[in-house]
């Protein structure tokens, strides 16, 4: 179904105040974690200035360690929908288990199946049941054939709303960033899939000063977007704090991609 074959045209996905896909670009960021209500309406706000219409925050984290933060659950779903409401943005949040998904819809506009979720197949089902939009991201050891029966794991349920990120894999060298970014699968998966691609720098780095670097290379080599970490206190946030871009830094950053953008 995600193939090229069956469907030649761009998948567009359209959302209240966003559109991903075709030759659109759509600019997603906010911090890794929701942390707090007032938190994540302050970064609602950095997002939405440097041209974001999607605001980006875990409430359900699937941490490495069990002893690290977890999440404020539906506590954070609902700081997350009011920081977008706010600020007529819409929203992408982790979904990270299949009796969850129908609690997380209610709050909404995107589902984001993490890495360490991709081949969670009940889970992939239980999406691929609803209507709600699916931001898929790559598995840290999954090759792109992997990546996209994933895909297929949704999209064979009937939802079609899908689009894919590469957030990063795993290699043999990855001492000074958090994951290989492979930014060749970038215009591999435009060439194979329909389905929206979008980069997220952040966790394939996991670096701030090397975000906006890769930020770039990513539109340059395809990326109909970009999904961004944020914070305006990195040293003492809850998760992710040394990969996160501080509000000045962001802007810089979506100056630059939206400058690449407009010369392709
Ligand atoms: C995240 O987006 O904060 C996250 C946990 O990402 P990933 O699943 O790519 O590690
Ligand atoms: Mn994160």
């Amino acid at each position: 179904l995600g193939s090229r074959q069956f469907q030649p045209e761009d998948t567009i996905i359209g959302l209240p105040h966003s559109i991903i896909g075709g030759d659109h670009f759509t600019m997603m960021a906010g911090p890794c974690s929701v942390e707090s209500e007032e938190h994540v309406k302050r970064m609602a706000k950095v997002a939405k200035e440097g041209g974001a219409t999607i605001l980006r925050g875990g409430a359900f984290k699937p941490r490495t360690s069990p002893y690290s933060f977890q999440g404020l659950g539906e506590d954070g779903l609902r700081f997350l929908r009011e920081a977008a409401d706010e600020n007529d943005m819409d929203m992408i949040t982790e979904v990270m288990d299949d009796t969850h998904v129908q609690m997380v819809a209610d709050y909404t506009d995107i589902f984001q199946i993490g890495a360490r979720n991709m081949q969670n197949f009940s889970l992939l089902k239980e999406v691929g049941k609803t209507d709600v939009a699916v931001g898929l991201k790559r598995g840290m050891s999954a090759t792109i054939d992997d990546l996209l029966n994933a895909a297929e794991y949704i999209a064979s349920e009937g939802n079609q709303n899908i689009f894919l990120i590469e957030r990063g894999i795993r290699t043999f060298d990855n001492k000074y960033t958090r994951n290989t970014f492979d930014l060749g699968a970038i215009p591999v998966l435009r060439k194979l899939t329909h389905y929206p691609i979008i980069a997220d720098p952040s966790h394939a780095v996991g670096e701030w000063d090397l975000v906006t670097p890769m930020a770039n290379a990513a539109v340059a080599a395809g990326a109909q977007g970009e999904i961004v970490e944020i914070h305006d206190d990195p040293e003492h946030a809850l998760s992710d704090g040394p990969q996160a871009l501080k509000p000045k830094t962001y802007l810089e950053m979506c100056r630059e991609v939206y400058a690449i953008r407009k010369v392709m």
